[in-house]
């Protein structure tokens, strides 16, 4: 039943109605997951750098900063806080941006905050339903993968329906292990993120994986292209 009480007759569903999913919690499916420490501000502002298409990431003594492009010359940043306490403002997330990284962002056109959790359900399906997306799993955003796991998962199961049932519980499980494997990636990146008073080991390590050959499979691994492995 939709929210506005319209009902759907149909021999099969998939239910991506976000992570506080009816549709999961009517079927009894149970969720795990747990909430992480810390708290990030995320703003979208004209793009000052030099970067161009490219994101960057800086790994801080006092946490991390994201920088993403956006279309329409914009740029979204995205820092750990210093401190959780109270809404974001505009001049606390420029001022974290200018000290962490030197940019000067000028205006935002919005500003938010967030705190990062870890989800996923019990089963991916039941009966004729199947959970797609933030239904099914959510993940830390920092290294912004949710949504792209829900794109891949929605793949998989769009070319599983053929299959019939056994075809699209195989289909399930494979997307659980997905899940898992893109938290636990995200997980990493919260932890090379964090703040950090002694960052000379962390960087070395960061340096060695960034170096060759590893360079070129951390590459695939951050970019997802190895998530259809299961890995
Ligand atoms: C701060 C933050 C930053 C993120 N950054 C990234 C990123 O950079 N890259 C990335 O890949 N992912 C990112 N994500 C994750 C991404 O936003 C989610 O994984 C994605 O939005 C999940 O999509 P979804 O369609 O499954 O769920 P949702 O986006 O939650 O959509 C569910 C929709 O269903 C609707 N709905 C619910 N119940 C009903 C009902 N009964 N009837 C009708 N409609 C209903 C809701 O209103 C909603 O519109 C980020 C998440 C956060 C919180």
């Amino acid at each position: 039943v939709l929210a506005d009480g319209r009902r759907i007759d149909s021999d099969f569903v998939v239910a991506c109605d976000g992570r506080h999913s009816v549709v999961r919690g009517t079927l009894g499916i149970g969720v795990e997951g747990n909430d992480y420490e810390g708290a990030f501000a995320m703003g979208d502002f004209p793009d000052t750098t030099p970067y161009g298409a490219d994101a960057a990431v800086f790994l801080t003594e006092r946490g991390l900063v994201e920088s993403f492009p956006l279309p329409g010359g914009l740029r979204r940043w995205v820092v750990r806080r210093d401190a959780d306490v109270g809404a974001v403002t505009e001049a606390e997330l420029v001022e974290t941006i200018r000290e962490r990284t030197g940019f000067r962002c000028g205006e935002a056109l919005s500003w938010s905050g967030f705190h990062a959790e870890r989800r996923l359900a019990d089963v991916f399906g039941q009966g004729s339903v199947a959970l797609a997306g933030d239904a099914a799993h959510v993940v830390s955003p920092i290294g912004g993968q949710g949504m792209n796991l829900g794109w891949l998962g929605a793949a998989d199961l769009a070319a599983s329906l053929d299959g019939g049932e056994a075809a699209i519980a195989r289909c399930g499980r494979r997307r659980r292990r997905m899940a898992r494997a893109a938290a636990r990636r995200a997980e990493l990146n919260m932890w090379l993120g964090r703040p950090t008073v002694r960052p000379e080991r962390r960087d070395r390590l960061v340096r060695s994986l960034l170096g060759r050959p590893a360079g070129r499979v951390l590459a695939r691994s951050f970019t997802m292209h190895d998530l259809r492995l299961g890995v």
